[in-house]
């Protein structure tokens, strides 16, 4: 067996190669570099067309038969943003933190699994990496294709942890198992422009608009459940278009978000609001983009194995959470069981995004203790 890779050595590699979502290319030869000498087959492709692509996707694989465990992940970032005190894509390591754009979300987190595979001698089954370039864009040519990928060659990993940064303030003490979907709807009311002095020439698409939106507030959707909050609608934007004074607009608009629990469906939604808005605002039209079902991971090995490696490590019993923005869980689930569990959380998309040397080098050891349960 190769020496041990050190977690934060990597993670400064990777830091160091800029891959602003959709990323592909030397970044991806960084992990390449980094997983090869431990023994893994490398499959890297690329997919889709500016502007969401090209997007550079890499599955490693390890060993055969069951049990298969997965980590996925992704290499790319937010743009860096303005006001870094040193060049975002170059590694700082000082007092114990390391910055850089990916430090939190989630290189890092790539790095220490990587190092924790090294310390570990893999007695049985598969191990596999999914690692996007393209989780923090549309997400269309990234896990999607992993997952087709995948199946095209019949491949079916048992679990998968995602090393998102779930932790809020210490490392452990939030665990990912599930999210709430989300939906963005655009409506538009109709009306025909004209003089406010001569109103019986026009039709004014204002009050029609004002009544769709306060019947759609008033909707109560459902109280939430063990594992979710309550669904909630909420508008985004409202307005017309560019008019004067003196103008009744010929149009009015409004957009809309609706994070969801698992008691609903995306489509049942779309449907709901479309048929408030056929009552309070006749004529108008609905827009929807479903990003993302709600999903949920129901209690079993993988929450266990989880939960009992952060116990033994930190001493902490992590809470159970479907809170935050949605993850590529909402895509993986349709494989397994998905959980996700990484750094604290606190810098994440920042200026000035970081992590701390002494949890990247934690979160290796829990990373580690849980592929030596599975495949140790
Ligand atoms: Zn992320």
């Amino acid at each position: 067996m190769p020496a041990p890779l050190d977690a934060v050595a990597l993670a400064c590699q990777l830091i160091n190669c800029p891959s602003v979502t959709p990323a592909r290319g030397q970044v991806f030869d960084a992990l390449e570099a980094a997983l090869r000498p431990l023994g893994f087959e490398i499959h890297r492709f690329i997919e889709g067309e500016p502007p969401d692509g090209p997007v550079e996707n890499l599955v490693a694989i390890r060993g055969e038969g069951a049990p298969h465990f997965g980590f996925a992940g992704h290499l790319d970032v937010v743009p860096p943003g303005d006001g870094w005190l040193s060049d975002p894509f170059e590694a700082q390591v000082a007092d114990g933190i390391l910055t850089g754009r990916g430090a939190n979300d989630m290189k890092s987190a790539i790095a220490a699994f990587v190092a924790a595979l090294s310390r570990v001698q893999q007695q049985r089954g598969t191990c596999s990496l999914l690692i996007t370039g393209d989780e923090e864009g549309p997400s269309v040519h990234g896990t999607p294709a992993i997952i087709r990928w995948l199946k095209d060659r019949s491949i079916r990993p048992d679990m998968i942890l995602i090393g998102e940064p779930t932790s809020e303030t210490e490392l452990g003490d939030t665990v990912k198992i599930g999210r709430r979907g989300s939906v963005n709807m655009w409506i538009e009311v109709p009306g025909t422009q004209g003089h406010v002095a001569y109103p019986h020439r026009a039709a004014n698409p204002i009050p029609p608009l004002a009544r769709l939106v306060a019947a759609l507030d008033a909707l109560h959707l459902d109280d939430g459940n063990d594992a979710f909050p309550p669904s909630k609608l909420e508008f985004t934007d409202i307005g017309c278009p560019p008019g004067a004074t003196n103008l009744i607009p010929g149009s009015a608009s409004a957009r809309l978000n609706i994070r969801f629990n698992n008691l609903h469906r995306g489509a049942d939604l779309v449907r709901l609001v479309e048929e408030t808005a056929r009552r309070e605002a006749p004529g108008s039209t609905v827009v929807a983009r479903i990003s993302g079902e709600a999903f949920l991971t129901p209690p079993g090995e993988l929450y266990e194995l989880v939960v009992n490696a952060i116990r033994d490590e930190t001493g902490r019993t992590p809470t159970l959470s479907t809170g935050g923005g949605t993850s590529d869980g909402r895509y993986l689930i349709e494989l397994c069981s998905v959980v996700d569990f990484g750094l604290p959380n606190a810098t994440m998309h920042k200026v000035g995004e970081s992590a701390s040397l002494e949890h990247i080098a934690a979160l290796s050891r829990i990373y580690e203790r849980i592929i030596v349960k599975v495949l140790g």
